[in-house]
């Protein structure tokens, strides 16, 4: 290391901007004569702003513009190797990333799409003034699981609230499964909880509704007003219009990926964030007689016994259910043989249903 990498400057060194083995070791097995890792900042239309090499844009080669389909184009902190001899430098690959943050892009097609990249903690935020809305925060919760990142719930805007502590018991286990910051990004308070979590080469992102304070967050963080916030939006057209996503990188070490405003986010897929995200109902599901129960009145479903027993919270049942549903939906209106599957399977699971039913009624004759 350099000694310039230990003080972010206008022109941050490969560290500063989270450079890991993950990737250098990448770099190497592609082993492209004079490419150079660089980190996307911003997607502009075509044209991608780079942090950690010496040039400051930079395109996709030709070539690897006919490969990538839309999801695996470069998002805001996807790593790429780039030859910098052009102007703009030119982009030959996008580096496998270590996480992603997805969501259900809108239209019909029910697409996937990918809003960052190699984010290590996600700031779920919400804010203590409006109703606190435990489903919302679970859904964060789960897709930022979902794509291999760690969230961290933060409670933002206490300045407004006498009782910070009563929000978080609000969030029930949402709140006791992930951690909970509560914070005044506004009056500056309990920032060094928040800093706990951005460690040096760290990147965190943050997501949640509009309003909750995030620009206010991200400035306070860096120490300057680099995001516009609600009170300096003068053409009262929202973040999402104005500005692009941005790669930030805090004089403190770490680095912040400021996502668009986001009015929803659709979940499009799941490879285990919805059970990560619910560890006490992915417990007790293992003790249900299907290895695939739905948990919606299948017999033998050792879920729904614990909530009729009331050891799990019903709302927790209703809202993994929910998300599970959307997931599916989502798959299979992304491929038209996956919804060919789930009737099958659902065929196939419901006359076992029937057999074992027809068994339990002849048992008790
Ligand atoms: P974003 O849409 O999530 O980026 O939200 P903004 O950062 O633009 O903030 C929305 C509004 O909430 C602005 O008027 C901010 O001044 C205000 N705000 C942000 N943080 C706080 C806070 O901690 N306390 C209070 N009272 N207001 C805040
Ligand atoms: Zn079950």
């Amino acid at each position: 290391m350099t000694p310039d990498s230990a003080r972010p400057g206008p022109c941050p060194s490969l560290t500063d901007v989270g450079y890991a083995p993950y990737f250098s070791a990448q770099l190497d097995l592609l082993g492209g004569e004079g490419l150079v890792p660089a980190r996307i900042a911003a997607d502009g239309s075509g044209l991608y702003s780079l942090l950690g090499c010496a040039a400051a844009q930079g395109e996709l080669t030709g070539k690897l513009r006919q490969k990538l389909s839309p999801a695996e184009r470069p998002v805001a902190g996807d790593w790429v190797a780039v030859d910098p001899s052009h102007d703009p430098a030119t982009i030959h690959h996008v580096l496998d990333r270590r996480t992603v943050l997805r969501r259900r892009a809108a239209g019909r097609a029910a697409a996937t799409q990918i809003i960052a990249a190699n984010v290590d903690v996600f700031f779920v935020v919400t804010s203590a003034d409006r109703d606190l809305n435990p489903r919302r925060v679970e859904r964060y919760v789960a897709a930022v699981l979902d794509g291999g990142a760690n969230p961290v719930i933060v409670v933002n805007k206490t300045d407004l609230v006498a009782d910070p502590s009563s929000l978080v018991e609000e969030l029930g286990v949402a709140a006791a499964t992930t951690p909970v910051v509560c914070v005044s990004a506004q009056a500056g308070t309990d920032l060094d909880a928040l800093r706990e979590h951005i460690g040096q080469g760290t990147t965190v992102g943050l997501v949640g509704s509009s309003g909750v304070g995030k620009s206010t967050l991200v400035n306070r963080l860096l120490g300057r007003a680099a995001l516009p916030t609600t009170a300096t939006r003068s053409d009262g057209k929202g973040r999402h219009t104005t500005t692009r996503r941005q790669l930030l990188v805090l004089p403190t070490g770490g680095i912040l990926i400021d996502t668009p405003g986001m009015r929803e986010l659709g979940l499009a897929e799941d490879e285990g964030g919805l059970d990560a995200a619910f560890p006490e109902l992915s417990a007790i599901a293992e003790r249900c007689r299907f290895g695939d129960c739905g948990h919606s009145g299948e017999p033998g479903c050792a879920v729904l016994a614990a909530v009729e027993a009331g050891e799990v919270d019903r709302a927790r049942l209703d809202s993994y259910r929910q998300l599970q549903r959307e997931i599916a939906v989502a798959e299979a209106r992304r491929d038209p043989a996956v919804a060919g599957n789930v009737k099958r399977r659902w065929k196939t699971i419901s006359k076992a249903i029937r057999a074992l039913e027809r068994e339990e009624r002849q048992r008790r004759r």
